[in-house]
């Protein structure tokens, strides 16, 4: 998922607290007046997110760069060395970033507003009847606004393209007003490739009913489990949304897979790599005594293209694997 982090000045809490180390945010509101959804985000944030930076006052607001999320949000009684205005708060979200990457040339907020005004507003009105997503402006009197307050902000993959039409590619650039320059696309582009994983990995895991598939793993709780991508993420554009080219795996299953001590089969069974299979250790036990098992089925079935670009990477042929183990059935059940 991706979000903004809109923030006016500059320090935002200083020391570990301070910009870009993490993004935080009180947990209430002042006197009791409850809760606040754009700070309420800061505790949904997991890693592989990643948060865009917006900085600066009205005009001089600009997307200055743009960070991962290193460690899921979390709430503490710890407290930001400067808190500013928010002093007042018993206790903060908090979620630690990392990897802070900066924009080859800022983007100015306002140029944006500006340029594609009527896209921003089809948006704006779109989002207010349908998805409702906490975004962070609003269309005031028919102006453009920043939302006072909106720290941490959605932005869906429509709302990526209206901010950052992309000029890498070499029919965006003619097409659109070039507010963004190319190098300045070529690394939103990075950040639009992030767009979506959480959805994928979820979506993943919910088509296999939030439970690790390999047999006999009886790993069901969520905070355990990844919606793991068959062929890499980085490797594959065409698979990237996929659910086909997802596996809702255990953490330890998940490693595994991305070891390549096993795979699956066309027949989605367990094969285990055979340089690894004669190997004594528990992993590799545990995985011999699936070799040849089917994976729990899941609403979606993997796609082949994705398991031969898995075969393909972890170097193992199931087949060859099928010949001796086939033969070894038939010299068991004629002996
Ligand atoms: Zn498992």
């Amino acid at each position: 998922m991706l979000y903004i982090e809109m923030s006016r000045e500059e320090a935002h809490g200083g020391g570990t607290w301070g910009f870009p180390n993490c993004v935080w945010a009180p947990t209430r509101k002042k006197k009791g007046a409850g809760t606040w959804p754009f700070w309420n985000k800061v505790a949904d944030l997991r890693p592989g997110d990643v948060v865009l930076h917006l900085r600066g006052k009205l005009d001089k607001a600009h997307f200055v760069g743009f960070s991962n999320v290193a460690a899921p949000g979390f709430e503490t009684f710890q407290r930001p060395p400067e808190p500013g205005e928010w002093g007042y708060s018993e206790s903060f979200y908090r979620a630690d970033l990392e990897g802070f990457t900066v924009l080859h040339e800022p983007v100015n907020l306002r140029a944006l507003f500006r340029a594609h005004k009527d896209d921003f507003i089809a948006y704006f009105e779109k989002n207010k009847k349908g998805e409702r997503r906490n975004i962070f402006y609003v269309l005031q009197a028919g102006r453009l606004q920043c939302l006072n307050g909106a720290y941490l902000s959605d932005v869906d993959e429509e709302l990526f393209n209206i901010m950052f039409p992309d000029v890498s590619q070499p029919s965006g650039a003619k097409t659109r007003e070039a507010l963004v320059s190319v190098p300045t696309g070529t690394q939103l582009r990075t950040v639009r490739a992030r767009i979506g994983q959480r959805e994928f990995a979820d979506a993943v895991k919910s088509a296999y009913g939030n439970a690790c598939c390999i047999p006999g793993c009886s790993v069901a709780d969520p905070r355990f489990l990844v919606g793991a991508h068959i062929a890499r993420w980085s490797d594959s554009e065409a698979l990237r949304g996929n659910i086909g080219n997802g596996l809702c795996l255990c953490l330890v299953h998940d490693r595994a897979f991305e070891l390549g001590l096993f795979t699956l089969d066309e027949a989605y069974q367990v094969v285990v790599n055979p340089r690894e299979i004669a190997a004594d250790t528990p992993m590799c036990r545990e995985l011999r005594a699936v070799e040849g098992l089917r994976i729990r089925a899941g609403s979606v079935p993997p796609l082949s293209d994705a398991l031969l670009e898995h075969w393909v990477r972890v170097d193992i042929v199931p087949w060859e694997r099928h010949e001796s183990s086939r033969e070894a059935r038939i010299t068991a059940a004629l002996g």
